[in-house]
This record gives structure tokens, C-alpha cells and sequence, in this order.
């Protein structure tokens, strides 16, 4: 389809980046390894995340730290702005084990403990009103679907597919339309969202020209590509993107 006719356009816009130093201020767990985090600070008056795939870096210190030198050396990992205002920031977490860092620290962090914040640099903004919709990840990625389907018009045609471990996992997501729980019990991460998205022929798509963001372990590319090709959409027009590779700390995904 012509894409002016289709209705929206992803267009990129900078940010400034700036380094920010936060403190960890409240905790409350979703799921049992799921957390939403409040992050505070005044350094951020002033921050912006226009984009609803969006990320930032995050910085975790071990303990104190004597400057934002020291904080900026530290391991960090990128995370989706959920939702923020002037002095507060939300972001949530998928706590998957004891491994790496960012997990660990949204677990366990005693409340008042120091975060740095990079970030956003820069947006890929979804500008206009897409005929269809579908949004799919794993935990990762319900920051960003949560942030995505807050822009959905009820009535709207839209699909949103969300992998979890099972039916106790499960989140709630306000969206106009259901989430359908995919279910990867004990198979790899990704294995279940992958299978969901093969079996997504033609007569799926929703609307002529939907806007598609897929995110999840990076094993998800594969089959997202595939989707778009079958839907005939222009990669340049969605979002497909690994957010974490399999066995592998601190991925960096393509951008
Ligand atoms: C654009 C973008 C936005 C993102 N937004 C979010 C977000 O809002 N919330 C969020 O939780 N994550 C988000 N992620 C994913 C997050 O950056 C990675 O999961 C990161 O690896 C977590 O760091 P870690 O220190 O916990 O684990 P790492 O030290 O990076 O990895 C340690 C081990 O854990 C494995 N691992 C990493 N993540 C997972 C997982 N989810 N499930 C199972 N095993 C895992 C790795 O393969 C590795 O073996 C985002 C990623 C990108 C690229």
C-alpha cells in the first residue's frame, strides 16, 4: 500500500542526552518476577521520552558512590521510560533469576539506593493513525506495548500478543482490545511468541497497512521478518528488534 495513504509515518527525532542521578523510591511487584520500580530524583526536570519503544540506559552502583563519575563507570542496562513527571520515573522490570545485574538490583536494591539514568538519545516516533495495529512481546517488552497500546483508538483494529511463563504471569495491560497470553511454560523464551506469529496468515492482519512492533528474545527477528512479509510491510515501517539474546549479559541490540 502507497504509505501516505496508510496513515503514519516513523519519524526519528533527537534528544538531548543527558546523565541523570536517581534514587530508588518505591517497589511493587506485578508478578511474582515482574516489578515496577519508582525512580526519583530532581535531576529529572526536564526529561523527555518521546517514543514509545524508547530506552534509556541505566547504571547500577553495588553500593554508595562518591560521584557521577563513579556512578557512569558502573554495569549498566537498558530499560523502556514507562510513564514519568517532574522528580519521578517509572520503569518495570522482568526479573529472570538470580543472573546479570539490572534484574537483580530492581529485586533487591534497598529503598534509597543511587540508579544513574542515560537517556533517551533520541526517538523513533509513530506519527499518525495506522489502519491496524499489532504489538507482540515478551516481559521485556510490556513497557513499550504498554506505552504502545495507550496510543490505540478504541474500535481500532489491533492484536496484542504477549509471551509469559503461564497463566500466573499474567499482567494487566490496559488496551482497547483483549491480550492474548501466549503460554511458553518450560520451552525457550520466545519459542511460544514465535510459533504464535508463525501461525498469523494473511486473513490476520489487521487493517491494510497495520503498524507492527515486535519485541522479544532476539530468536524473535526471524519470525517477525517473516510476518512482515507475509503482511506485505515495508521493514522501514515497523519495529522488529531483539531486546535480549539467550545466554549473552548486556546485548546490545541493533538500532
Ligand atoms: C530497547 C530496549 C528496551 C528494553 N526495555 C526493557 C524494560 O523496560 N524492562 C526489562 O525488563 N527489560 C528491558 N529490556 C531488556 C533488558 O535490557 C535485558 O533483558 C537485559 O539483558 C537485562 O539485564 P540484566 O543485567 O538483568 O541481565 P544480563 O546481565 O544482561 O544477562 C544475564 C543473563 O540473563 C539472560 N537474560 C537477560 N534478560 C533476560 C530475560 N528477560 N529473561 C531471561 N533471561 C534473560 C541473558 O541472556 C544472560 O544469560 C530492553 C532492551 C532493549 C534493547
Amino acid at each position: 500500500m502507497d504509505p501516505v495513504k496508510s496513515g503514519f509515518a516513523l519519524v526519528r527525532r533527537p534528544l538531548e542526552l543527558r546523565f541523570r542521578t536517581l534514587a530508588l523510591a518505591a517497589r511493587e511487584w506485578l508478578s511474582a518476577d515482574y516489578v515496577r520500580v519508582r525512580l526519583t530524583g530532581s535531576d529529572l526536570a526536564g526529561f523527555s521520552s518521546l517514543g514509545a519503544d524508547d530506552h534509556m540506559r541505566l547504571f547500577f552502583a553495588e553500593g554508595p558512590t562518591g560521584s557521577v563519575e563513579e556512578l557512569r563507570a558502573a554495569p549498566s542496562r537498558e530499560y523502556t521510560p514507562l510513564a514519568w513527571g517532574d522528580d519521578w520515573l517509572d520503569v518495570e522490570f522482568a526479573v529472570h533469576g538470580d543472573e546479570g545485574v539490572g534484574a537483580p538490583w530492581a529485586a533487591n536494591a534497598p529503598i534509597g539506593a543511587t540508579v544513574g539514568a542515560g537517556g533517551p538519545r533520541g526517538s523513533l516516533v509513530l506519527e499518525g493513525d495506522p489502519d491496524g495495529w499489532l504489538l507482540a512481546g515478551d516481559e521485556t517488552a510490556i513497557p513499550a506495548i504498554r506505552r504502545f497500546a495507550a496510543q490505540i483508538p478504541s474500535g481500532a483494529s489491533a492484536r496484542i500478543a504477549v509471551e509469559v511463563r503461564d497463566a500466573e504471569h499474567e499482567l494487566t495491560i490496559d488496551a482497547p482490545v483483549d491480550v492474548e497470553w501466549v503460554h511458553r511454560g518450560d520451552a525457550p523464551a520466545g519459542s511460544a511468541l514465535a510459533a504464535h506469529l508463525n501461525a498469523l496468515g494473511a486473513e490476520d492482519r489487521p487493517g491494510d497497512a497495520p503498524f507492527v512492533f515486535v519485541a522479544a528474545e532476539s530468536s524473535i527477528v526471524k519470525p517477525g521478518r517473516a510476518l512482515l512479509e507475509r503482511w506485505s510491510i515495508e521493514p522501514s515501517r515497523a519495529i522488529v528488534k531483539g531486546y535480549w539474546k539467550r545466554g549473552e549479559a548486556e546485548y546490545h541490540a541493533p538500532h
